[in-house]
């Protein structure tokens, strides 16, 4: 498909998910209440879907327990757990176009950034761990002489998952595919405004030959299903990407129940540190223009904070905007598009009122406007703000929206105290050819990610999580197993 039009008709020919999928099979719920999914393009209904109860929560949750306990998943050989991850990444290749199609219509994703970004990571993510599952070996320490000490690590038990909108394929599949490469059982509850394509997706990992109950998907709001979920005695553990003040919950409702671990993914206010010896400024203005401007500034690591050397700050700032004015908003089944839809109307209005915050504390409107789009949809231009200083909102608080605060300093010293003087803690950029101050600034960072003369750079290898208010824990790469297993220590007496 290469036109807008093929990529419609494709979409409406699709049959959106319309159930829960628990124990293998399409299920209703107990409940008679729905939850509408509206395309932020045009505001339409693609579907609806139940709002999970209690009662759904504990079946989902029993469900899960009896796949565990009985070792369909968690006694076969890791190897054959392996082979079934890797059967189900052929199946998102081969139902790439569909699952994508699927994300657009949820929340509004280019359809090429769906199908080409986000299908290939979660393809990749599942056959990255189905070829681990046979190279991961336990440990026995060398040192002790009347006894052999195994430290192995077994999986946890049911796994409870609760994820965000923004990419909602990936970031679920960073949780599942080691969850249940470690031999967990799981449910996964996806963020009320994108259930369609986790579903999907479940199915198709059915198909691949994941056992019935191994993957159970609760759909429904995150104060009834989420906490439900996140404070049921039967889970054993909750990873949780999605903002901080859920996430501060999530610590709460484990409290109150069975103090499970809680791993965190939350937000961030990334900064991206621009100094005159840049290798490449046109690069650097590019990058700076694409990470606040891709899938539409919701990403928790968007580069949301422009902190540029005062000696250049004027022609750097022209040309990010420049690079800014270069994307296109519009229909997210335009494969021409760069920038479709926010999320829905509401989070519009809340990105704006941002906008309109910073403007009424004195920071400098250099391109965008405070005023919402005419029309159907969520659609907004992407805004640059210039003059934002250190105790302006715009410069503390993520906004999940194409704006861009840009604040100048001095000297590295100035650039890292502005770099860290956020509650977050998840990535920054640093552009220079200073290898000195290059490696300097990466210390002085305080932040999980900092990528030099690039940002976004990622590969399943490499860890991804944050620090502060940004979380604690991380996705991908061998670490992600940690959160996902227990360790035992067994001594043999010889
Ligand atoms: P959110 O409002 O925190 O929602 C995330 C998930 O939590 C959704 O499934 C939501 O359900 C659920 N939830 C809400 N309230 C809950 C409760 N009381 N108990 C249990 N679950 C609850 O975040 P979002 O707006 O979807 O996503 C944006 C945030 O995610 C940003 O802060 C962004 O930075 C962060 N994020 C972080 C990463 C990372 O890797 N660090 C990656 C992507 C996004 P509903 O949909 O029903 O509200």
């Amino acid at each position: 498909m290469n036109t807008r039009e093929e990529w419609t008709r494709f979409a409406t020919s699709i049959e959106a998910p319309s159930a829960m999928w628990l124990n293998g099979q399409w299920f209703n719920g107990d409940g008679s209440e729905r939850h509408h999914v509206l395309s932020p393009h045009d505001d339409t209904v693609v579907t609806s879907v139940p709002l999970a109860t209690h009662a759904d929560v504990d079946r989902a949750v029993e469900g899960a327990r009896a796949a565990f306990l009985d070792g369909r998943w968690a006694r076969i050989s890791a190897r054959e757990r392996g082979a079934v991850l890797q059967r189900w990444a052929e199946l998102v290749f081969e139902h790439r176009d569909e699952l994508a199609a699927l994300i657009t219509l949820e929340m509004g994703k280019p359809i090429q950034v769906a199908r080409d970004i986000e299908l290939r990571a979660v393809e990749n993510t599942f056959r990255w761990y189905g070829e681990l599952a046979d190279k991961l070996y336990d440990e026995s320490p060398r040192g002790l002489i009347d006894a052999v000490a195994l430290v192995s690590r077994e999986p946890v038990g049911v796994v409870a998952a609760i994820t965000p909108w923004n990419f909602p394929l990936t970031l679920s599949s960073w949780k599942i595919a080691p969850a249940l490469l470690a031999g967990n059982s799981m449910v996964i509850k996806p963020a009320t405004q994108s259930p369609l394509s986790l579903l999907r997706l479940a199915q198709l990992g059915s198909a691949a030959g994941l056992p019935d109950g191994v993957l159970q998907v609760v759909t429904g709001s995150g104060g009834q299903a989420g906490a439900a979920l996140a404070r049921h005695n039967g889970v054993d553990c909750l990873t949780f990407t999605g903002s901080p003040d859920v996430g501060k919950q999530l610590l709460i409702y484990a409290g109150e129940s069975n103090a499970k671990p809680v791993h965190l993914e939350l937000g961030g206010k990334s900064p991206q540190l621009v100094f005159a010896d840049a290798p490449d400024l046109a690069v650097a203005a590019r990058t700076v223009a694409w990470a606040i401007t891709f899938n539409a500034g919701q990403m928790c690591t968007a580069g949301a904070r422009l902190l540029v050397e005062e000696t250049i700050a004027d022609q750097f700032v022209a040309e990010v905007v420049s690079e800014i004015k270069r994307c296109t908003v519009g229909d997210p089944f335009d494969p021409d598009t760069h920038i479709g839809p926010v999320a829905s109307r509401a989070h519009r209005a809340d990105v704006l009122e941002h906008a309109r915050t910073a403007h009424t504390e004195g920071a400098t409107l250099a391109h965008g406007s405070l005023q919402e789009r005419a029309g159907s949809g969520a659609y907004l231009d992407p805004i640059v703000f210039t003059d934002v200083q250190a105790e302006h909102r715009l410069f503390i608080e993520e906004v999940f929206g194409p704006i861009l605060a840009v604040t100048r300093f001095t000297d590295d010293a100035d650039a890292v105290r502005l770099a860290n003087a956020t509650p977050f803690g998840l990535g920054a950029g640093v552009w220079t050819s200073n290898l000195t101050r290059a490696h300097r600034l990466t210390r002085e960072i305080d932040a999980g990610l900092v990528w030099v003369n690039c940002y976004e750079e990622g590969d399943l290898s490499v860890p991804f999580g944050g620090r502060k208010l940004s979380g604690h824990s991380v996705d991908k790469s061998i670490h992600a197993l940690d959160k996902f297993t227990s360790t035992k220590s067994t001594w043999i007496h010889l």
